[in-house]
């Protein structure tokens, strides 16, 4: 590195204490305000074209990049990489008009015990792929806990949600699961909350999400390997349950 132009390295610990503040890292950060302090004081500003040294210059890109990657890590789930609870939360908040889909896999401690954690962690994995396949572009799949995950439809309309789900439903279903583990099946039931406020409403994502688990709830009761939502107040199935009466949930 040449000579070191003071005005550089000034904008230089700026840029870096900003960084550092951002990430919270705010004993360093005071430390490169204070460098910067002690420069402006020390009256040797004058050069008209600040230029960054180069190794300071690389140590914001990596500091960019690391906040980059830890703002990733905090919204993914770390197995699956789809986003998590912190994300979904986040998310449900902002929008306006979203459709939610509680999606638990049947009987996975079974799986589990049959097969290993480590075959119920691929499991995991490939349901997620598979969820994600039926999602459209402005949908997302996030891991709600444990074998749960939810499905986003920002602003769907009450049937596209209830499709999005059923397709989940039959994916995970229909995949060949055998072809992982000789005897290993998988299927998924799903409780769906469409949005059914007023255009322009906000929305509670509690109450939807309530309202998913009632109708997961719903869907174990009646046999596993379906998808349940309210129509008019009645609980349907999909594929329908024909030899069964569906009742009111509480
Ligand atoms: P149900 O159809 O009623 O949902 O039955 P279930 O067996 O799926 O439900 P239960 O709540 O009894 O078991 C959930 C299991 O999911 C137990 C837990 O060990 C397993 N599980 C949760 N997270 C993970 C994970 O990250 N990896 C693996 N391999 N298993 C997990
Ligand atoms: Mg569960
Ligand atoms: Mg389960």
């Amino acid at each position: 590195m040449g000579a070191v132009d003071p005005q550089g390295l000034l904008a230089a610990h700026e840029s870096i204490a900003r960084e550092l503040a951002a990430q919270g890292d705010w004993q360093r950060a005071y430390e490169h305000l204070r460098s910067a302090l002690e420069l402006a004081r020390s009256g040797q500003l004058q050069c008209a074209h600040p230029h960054i040294p180069e190794q300071y210059r690389l140590e914001v890109e990596r500091l960019r990049r690391e906040r980059a990657q830890a703002r990733r890590e905090s919204l993914t789930d770390s197995l699956t990489a789809t986003y998590n609870r912190r994300y979904l939360d986040r998310r449900l908040a902002e929008l306006t008009a979203p459709s939610v889909a509680l999606v638990d896999l049947d009987l996975f401690k079974h799986i589990n015990d049959r097969f290993g954690h480590r075959i119920g962690d691929q499991v995991l994995q490939r349901v997620v792929g598979l969820l994600q396949q039926t999602l459209p572009p402005e949908g997302f799949c996030a891991r709600y806990g444990g074998e749960e995950f939810v499905l986003v439809t920002p602003a769907a309309r009450p049937e596209d949600a209830v499709a999005i789900a059923a397709r989940a439903r039959a994916r995970v279903a229909d995949f060949p699961w055998s072809h992982i583990r000789p005897g290993l099946s998988v299927t998924v039931s799903i409780g769906v909350a469409p949005f059914s406020g007023r255009p322009g409403r906000r929305h509670d994502p509690q109450e939807l999400l309530v309202e998913a688990d009632a109708m997961l709830y719903a869907a174990k009761r009646a046999g596993r390997n379906l998808v349940a939502h309210r129509e008019h107040g009645r609980v349907r199935f999909v594929p329908t349950l024909r030899a069964r009466v569906t009742r009111p949930c509480p």
